[in-house]
């Protein structure tokens, strides 16, 4: 593996952040306040390529490595990680179209996602089901040509923007094997009996939209069933393996972020009338801060490279995952504790930071889910 970036890669990373800058760095503090989002910026990520990235040339989008894709998903989230999610998630689950779908539900679902024109999301989480997926009780059942879902979601990304969402339903719930009890199903959001609630007071991402979800009877017709049935547990394990690799890049960029704002305070900071930077106490800190940052990129670059060249390697996600977001909480926590009272105040982006670092260590795999992956790999 070579770890340096070609030039189109740099291009891809000079772009990326050059549109953040230009486009989230405003709002940022706006929209966490506030909660919200402004669709505008999101349309203009779509115009300029920015979404769904990974879906092929003849589905519209540009056929982006995992490696390449995630070079944009860490520029995103050095300016800010709430707007950078709110466009990242704009195609959640895509993959799984794109793999296990068929001809006809790629030609319907992909296109449009990769204009803007549609936003999708994926719903697997449950209140009684998260790190224990297989426990999810939302039932799918076969009546006639259709199938009739009945149960609830909770903390989905864009339940309430989204035209669509792939939707993890138990459609076998005797199968000996918890593992294929599941599938999963494309739900068109206007379907009737389908509900979407914002879930609002959030730590931090608070840019992005989460919903919790219900479903009352709500009939989409058996041509939505995405892949083979009682394979949704198979298909999210095959979305986690993309996400965890998002999750870890987003965390990266947290914690660069983190240390800019370090860099650019303890340079101009007079404590005991010397800069900050002077003190070795503070150089300890930004070195450290560096050195994880670097570690945690090597992490999930690798499993990225890996993934584009056909290797599912579960303990490196896994490890890239859990290593990154840790590393970003300490490195938003660092950051801060070197603001000092200031740092605590909204009016600096460190106490965003630290509060937007949290999430990745939550979503698509607690860090002691990741640990479980990594220790059964390893003493298996
Ligand atoms: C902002 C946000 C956005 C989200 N977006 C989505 C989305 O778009 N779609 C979706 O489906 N879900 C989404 N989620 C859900 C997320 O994936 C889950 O919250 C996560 O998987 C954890 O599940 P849980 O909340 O039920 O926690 P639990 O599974 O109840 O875990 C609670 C704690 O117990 C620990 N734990 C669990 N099992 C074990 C074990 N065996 N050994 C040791 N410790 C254990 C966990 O690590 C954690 O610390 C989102 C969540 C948030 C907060």
């Amino acid at each position: 593996m070579n770890f340096e970036l070609s030039n189109e890669q740099q291009d891809i990373v000079s772009a990326a952040r050059k549109f953040a800058e230009g486009e989230f760095q405003d709002r940022a503090e706006e929209f966490d306040r506030n909660e919200s989002f402004d669709e505008a910026i999101f349309k203009k990520a779509a115009d300029l390529g920015f979404v769904g990235v990974f879906i092929k040339e003849k589905y519209g989008g540009v056929g982006m490595g995992i490696f390449d894709a995630n070079l944009i998903m860490e520029e995103f989230n050095v300016v800010d990680p709430g707007i950078a999610i709110t466009i990242a998630t704009s195609a959640f689950g895509a993959e799984v179209i794109q793999e296990f779908g068929t001809e006809e539900q790629k030609n319907r679902y992909l296109p449009p996602l990769v204009t803007g024109e549609a936003i999708m999301g994926t719903a697997l989480t449950e209140s009684d089901a998260g790190s224990d997926l297989a426990a999810a009780r939302t039932s799918a059942v076969k009546e006639g040509d259709e199938w009739v879902i009945n149960g609830s979601k909770i903390f989905i990304s864009n339940g309430i923007r989204a035209n669509y969402l792939l939707c993890f339903v138990r459609t076998d719930p005797d199968n000996n094997d918890r593992h294929r009890r599941h599938s999963m199903v494309m739900v068109e959001t206007d379907r009737s009996g389908f509900k979407a609630n914002p879930l609002k007071g959030k730590l931090g991402i608070r840019a992005s939209e989460t919903a919790e979800l219900s479903f009352d009877d709500v009939r989409v017709p058996c041509s939505n069933l995405v892949g083979e049935l009682g394979n949704g547990f198979a298909q999210a394990t095959y979305l986690f393996n993309y996400n965890r690799i998002g999750a870890a890049a987003q965390a990266v960029g947290i914690a660069r972020a983190a240390l800019e704002e370090s860099i650019k305070y303890v340079k101009q900071r007079i404590v005991f009338g010397a800069p900050l930077a002077s003190f070795q106490a503070t150089q300890f800190k930004i070195a450290d801060m560096f050195t994880w940052i670097q570690a945690g990129r090597n992490l999930y670059y690798e499993a990225a490279w890996k993934i584009d060249q056909g290797i599912i390697d579960h303990k490196l996600i896994a490890a890239a995952k859990s290593f990154c977001g840790q590393m970003a909480v300490k490195c938003a926590d660092m950051a801060l504790q070197m603001h000092g009272g200031y740092g605590y105040y909204s009016e600096y982006k460190v106490q965003r930071l630290y509060r937007d670092a949290k999430i990745t260590e939550i979503y698509e795999g607690t860090t002691e889910i990741e640990k479980i992956i990594m220790a059964r790999a390893l003493l298996s």
